[in-house]
């Protein structure tokens, strides 16, 4: 008898960076345990500099895992919006189409969506393909989101509506429709996998999983908790010897990591606030450093350009920093442009502290390897993940001037809370903390824990797809 072809399992997500790594990280996970897997990649609707090396490399060192790239998308219909997550769902929906013909060739098992391309959701439908949703933030914004058409949210604590996620406050803009569209596709799939854990985030899990999120009338979907999954490779040429040969020169514990994720900016005054507020700290810092962003709406989500230290940093700063002219504070700095390898810097001994936007990778990172956060929100759900891992679990300290409508964080500030955070009897409360929360979230990765079991679980329904005609 003639052996039917296996199935792949398709992954499609969307092409931000921080949407990336996990769904490459499941896509290794299931292509180790023999399932046929391929990537769809669209392409990235702002350009940090990154996706393109990191697909690169990621393509190079996984030959087992297909990639399927969509076309290129051309110029966009102009997007009424100061937000870049309408650009992702715009460059999903034109990608429907192409995405379909390669569904329909592919004959896939099982179709595994990112938040941004639910719009394929009603299409797997249609052409009979079971598919999950795939969820790269945590339960407690999960809960949101479904909750999102209802007023109180169950399973998280009571926030205020300024630190919902950005674009929903600016019902005008598009992506604010985007959102909400999503919410409602939410429960009509087979499942949503979640990248935590349930430890991390116990209410939120137990209320969504209860059915205590959903709108009424609606099924609730079983709820997978896999998590954290988090990056395994850095992206290629990003500077990893410099900034790992630099820490290794520094005590355990000792050096605090700037580090506001793939598209993060701040001003130059800001910037010259926080330089300050480092130099002030006393403490040893390694800093990535972007271009401030740009006024012109064309440039907005363009890669930016690499920045001009010497403009932007006050003077001599690099100089004392480094320790080319001050002996004092010899080596108390480095400071990067644009890029660093942020697992492997979370990883390394000598990080004391992290001072993160709270993207979720950033916080999934930092939590695996027991580094304590100093959270900066500054767009998508940050300040909701905020309310949370600040106020309801306490694995963060806030930087507050960001806060009350403040457009600058200043220096005292920014120095206060980077002492605080490395030399305070506060920030070891935090770090015993947070290497607990390290110790529950290796756990759940262990063989048999409870996130690799649920995963395993999923594995084989999707073995058993594949495998069948
Ligand atoms: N990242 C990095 N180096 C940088 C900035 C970001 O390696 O200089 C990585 C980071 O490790 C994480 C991802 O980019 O894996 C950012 O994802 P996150 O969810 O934290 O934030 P987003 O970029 O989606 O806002």
């Amino acid at each position: 008898a003639t052996v039917a072809p296996r199935r792949p399992v398709v992954l499609y997500p969307s092409p931000g960076m921080g949407h990336l790594v996990s769904m490459i990280e499941l896509g290794k996970i299931l292509g180790a345990r023999g399932l046929d897997v391929t990537i769809v990649v669209t392409d990235p609707p702002y350009n940090t500099g990154a996706t393109g090396p990191f697909l690169a490399g990621v393509t190079a060192a996984n030959p087992s895992i297909s990639f399927h790239r969509l076309p290129k998308v051309g110029r966009l219909e102009p997007v009424a919006t100061k937000h870049h997550e309408a650009l992702a769902f715009e460059v999903i929906r034109v990608s429907n189409l192409p995405l379909r013909e390669f569904l329909v060739g592919a004959n896939p098992a099982v179709l595994i969506v990112d938040f941004f391309c639910c719009i394929a959701l009603s299409m797997a439908r249609e052409l009979g393909v079971p598919s999950y949703f795939f969820f790269t933030s945590g339960a407690e914004v999960f809960a949101f989101f479904l909750h999102l058409p209802l007023v109180h949210v169950p399973g998280i604590p009571p926030f205020p509506a300024t630190h919902a996620v950005l674009p929903l406050m600016e019902c005008e803009d598009a992506a604010y429709h985007g959102f909400l569209k999503i919410s409602a596709e939410l429960c009509s799939t087979q499942g949503v996998i979640i990248n935590t854990f349930r430890w991390l985030e116990q209410c939120a899990v137990e209320a969504v999983a209860a059915g205590r999120c959903t709108p009424p009338g609606l099924p609730t979907p079983p709820l997978y908790c896999i998590g954290p999954l988090i990056k395994t490779e850095e992206v290629t040429g990003s500077g990893a010897e410099e900034c790992l040969a630099w820490l290794d020169t520094h005590p355990n514990a000792s050096v605090v990591f700037l580090s506001f994720g793939s598209i993060g900016r701040f001003s130059a005054e800001q910037i010259r606030e926080v330089a300050s507020g480092l130099e002030a700290s006393g403490q040893q810092f390694l800093w990535v450093v972007r271009a401030p962003p740009s006024d012109d709406p064309v440039k907005k989500f363009k890669k930016p350009p690499g920045p001009d230290l010497d403009a932007l940093l006050p003077e001599e700063f690099l100089a004392r920093t480094k320790g080319e002219t001050d002996r004092v504070t010899k080596g108390r700095g480095l400071v990067v442009k644009s890029w660093a390898p942020q697992r492997d810097v979370l990883a390394h001994p000598s990080e004391g502290g992290f001072a993160t936007h709270y993207g979720w990778n950033s916080v999934l990172e930092a939590v695996m390897e027991g580094v304590p956060m100093l959270a900066w929100p500054l767009y998508a759900e940050q300040r909701l993940n905020r309310v949370f891992l600040e106020k309801e679990l306490q694995l963060a300290v806030t930087i507050e001037g960001y806060d009350n409508d403040k457009e600058l964080v200043g220096a005292e500030e920014v120095a206060a809370k980077v002492r605080w955070l490395l030399d305070s009897d506060g920030g070891r409360v935090l770090r015993a903390r947070t290497l607990e929360a390290m110790r529950r979230a290796r756990d759940a990765l262990r063989e048999g824990g409870e996130s690799e079991a649920t995963l395993a679980g999923l594995l084989d329904n999707w073995r058993r797809a594949s495998s069948s005609s």
